[in-house]
C-alpha cells in the first residue's frame, strides 16, 4: 500500500490543511492500494500563490534550460516505466501488458515532443510584421486537471507544454487514480525544478477542483475529463474570463469503406474500441459499415472480440482487465441493458460481469444500431461496441457526423486517396485512416461538444502562450 501523506508545494512536501483522506482501490481486487491526502480551498490558495509567486522567474529562465529540467523527467519516466506502469495498472485496471506499453510510453513523448517543440520555437526566434515585432509570452499560472483514464499521459499533455512555455502550474489530478500524479512530483523535485514552478494538490473536483477554477490568479484552466465537468469548468471560469482548454468525450465513428478487406479491418477496429477496457476519449466505439457486408463484419467481430482475454490486470496476458471501478461498472452494464431495451442486437457479451469479483465488463458487441440508440449517442467508456450499417458514403458521413461529439475518428479503404475524400468530410479534431498509430506530435482536439483548443506537440504547446505585439519596436 501506498501511502502519500503529503502534497507538493512551493518545491516542499507539506501537509494538507485537511485531514481527510481519498483511498484509492484496485478495481480486480477491491484491495486498498493508496492514499492521498483529499484537500481543500486553503491547499489550493498555498499552491496558486506559489505557482504566481514563481512565475516571473520561470518565465524569463531561458528556454535551453526549461527544456534540459524537462528532459530529466523524460528519462525519469522513462527508467521507471515498469514500475509506473504497474502502479497505475493497480490503481485503474489497465492490464499490466498494455499500461506498459502505452501508459507511461505515452508521457515520456509528451515530456520529449514538448521540449522539442520549446526548442523549434526558439530557434525561430520573433516574427516581424512590418514595424511590430509579435512576442509569445507564456500565460502565467495554469491549472492542470486530469481523470483516471491515461492519468499520467493526460497529466503529462498538458504539464510539459505549460512548463516548457514558461507557465507554472498547480495539478489536480483524479482522485480515483492519482497516484502516478505523485510519482511526477518526485521526478519534477528530483530533476531541480525551481521551487513553486511545478505544484500537486490533491482532493475532489467538486470542491477542491473548483475552488481552483475560480481562483483569480490562475491564468488558464487546462482539463481533461467529461464533458458535463468541462461545461461547469467552463461557467465557473467565465467570471474571471480566464482561457480555457478542454478535451472531452467523444463517440467516434470508424468507417469501413467497401473496397476494405473486412478480414483485415475488423481486428483492429475491435481494438480501436476495446483498448484500455474501451475507456478512452478517442476510443472508435461505431463500426460503420456497408449494408451489404454486415454479415461477414458481425461474424468477424464477435470472433474478435471473443478472442479479448479477460482476467486479471497483473496476468500479462490479460487483454480486458476490469474497469476503473465498480461506479463505472455499473454505469457500462446500464448502457448494455439500454442497448438491449431499445432493440440493437446483441452478437456478444451483455449484461453479466465474465468475473464475480471485480468491476468487470464482457467484451460486447451490438449490431443493427440506429443513431437514435443511446448506445449511438452516448459516450460508453467501456469495452461496448456499436455496428452501425450504412447505404452509401453520404449516408456514412451522416450518421458519423450525427454524434453531438467530434473527438475523433477512423476510415478504412484500399484506395487512401478515397479514404482520406471521406475523412475530410467528418467533423471531428482527428481521423486515423488505415489504423495509423497515434502520432503524438500531431494536434488533438475536438469539434462541438468534445471540447475547445488541441494538445499534443507544436500545437499543444501554442495554447500556453500569449501573443503580444510591440508596436514600433521594429521601426
Ligand atoms: P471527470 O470529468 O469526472 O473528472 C475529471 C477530473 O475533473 C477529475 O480530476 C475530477 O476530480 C475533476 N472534476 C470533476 N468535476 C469537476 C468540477 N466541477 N470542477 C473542477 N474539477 C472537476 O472525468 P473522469 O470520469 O475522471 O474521466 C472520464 C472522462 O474523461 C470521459 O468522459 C472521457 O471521454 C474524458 N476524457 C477525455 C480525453 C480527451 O483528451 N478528450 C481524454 C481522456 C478522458
Amino acid at each position: 500500500m501506498i501511502d502519500r501523506t503529503k502534497i507538493y508545494i512551493g518545491g516542499e512536501w507539506v501537509a494538507s490543511t485537511s485531514e481527510a483522506v481519498t483511498e484509492v482501490f484496485n478495481p480486480a481486487s477491491g484491495e486498498l492500494v493508496g492514499r492521498t491526502p483529499s484537500g481543500g480551498a486553503d491547499d489550493v490558495d498555498r499552491a496558486v500563490a506559489a505557482a504566481r509567486a514563481a512565475f516571473e522567474g520561470w518565465a524569463a529562465t531561458p528556454a535551453a534550460e526549461r527544456i534540459a529540467l524537462l528532459d530529466k523527467v523524460r528519462d525519469g519516466l522513462r527508467a521507471r516505466n515498469e514500475e509506473i506502469a504497474d502502479l497505475i495498472s493497480d490503481e485503474m485496471g489497465s492490464p499490466r501488458s498494455f499500461a506498459r506499453l502505452s501508459q507511461v510510453g505515452l508521457g515520456v513523448k509528451n515530456f520529449d515532443f514538448a521540449a522539442r517543440a520549446m526548442e523549434e520555437i526558439a530557434a525561430e526566434g520573433e516574427e516581424e510584421i512590418g514595424p511590430t515585432l509579435v512576442i509569445r509570452e507564456p500565460i502565467g499560472v495554469v491549472a492542470a486537471i486530469t481523470p483516471w483514464n491515461f492519468p499520467l499521459h493526460q497529466i503529462s499533455a498538458k504539464v510539459a507544454p505549460a512548463l516548457a512555455a514558461g507557465c507554472t502550474v498547480v495539478l489536480k489530478a483524479s482522485e480515483v487514480a492519482p497516484l502516478s500524479a505523485f510519482v511526477l512530483a518526485d521526478l519534477i523535485e528530483e530533476a531541480g525544478f525551481p521551487a513553486g514552478v511545478f505544484n500537486l494538490v490533491s482532493g475532489p473536483g467538486r470542491t477542491l477542483g473548483e475552488h481552483l477554477v475560480q481562483h483569480p490568479d490562475v491564468d488558464m484552466v487546462s482539463f481533461t475529463g467529461s464533458t458535463g465537468a468541462g461545461r461547469r469548468i467552463a461557467q465557473l471560469a467565465a467570471p474571471t474570463l480566464k482561457k480555457v482548454a478542454l478535451e472531452l468525450g467523444g463517440k467516434s465513428a470508424n468507417i469501413v469503406l467497401d473496397d476494405a478487406d473486412l478480414a483485415a479491418v475488423i481486428p483492429t477496429a475491435v481494438k480501436q474500441c476495446y483498448a484500455n477496457s474501451g475507456q478512452a476519449c478517442a476510443s472508435l466505439s461505431r463500426l460503420l459499415v456497408p449494408r451489404a457486408m454486415l454479415p461477414e463484419a458481425e461474424r468477424l467481430a464477435t470472433e474478435a472480440a471473443g478472442s479479448w482475454t479477460v482476467g486479471s490486470p497483473a496476468d500479462l496476458s490479460t487483454k480486458l482487465g476490469p474497469l476503473a471501478s465498480e461506479s463505472q461498472q455499473q454505469s457500462v452494464l446500464t448502457y448494455i441493458k439500454s442497448g438491449i431495451d431499445e432493440g440493437a442486437r446483441l452478437l456478444i457479451g451483455g449484461t453479466t460481469p465474465p468475473i464475480e469479483t471485480g468491476a468487470y465488463v464482457p467484451a460486447t458487441v451490438f449490431s443493427d444500431v440506429t443513431p437514435e440508440m443511446t448506445i449511438a449517442r452516448e459516450e460508453i467508456f467501456g469495452p461496448v461496441l456499436a455496428i452501425m450499417p450504412y447505404d452509401d458514403e453520404d449516408d456514412a458521413i451522416r450518421i458519423a457526423n450525427a454524434a453531438e461529439y467530434g473527438l475523433s475518428g477512423g476510415v478504412w479503404s484500399a484506395d487512401r486517396d478515397r479514404a482520406v475524400a471521406i475523412a475530410r468530410r467528418m467533423r471531428t479534431g482527428q481521423v486515423v485512416i488505415n489504423g495509423e498509430p497515434l502520432n503524438l506530435r500531431a494536434p488533438f482536439g475536438g469539434y462541438r461538444q468534445s471540447g475547445l483548443g488541441r494538445e499534443y506537440g507544436r500545437y499543444g504547446l501554442e495554447e500556453f502562450f500569449e501573443i503580444k505585439s510591440l508596436q514600433g519596436a521594429q521601426s
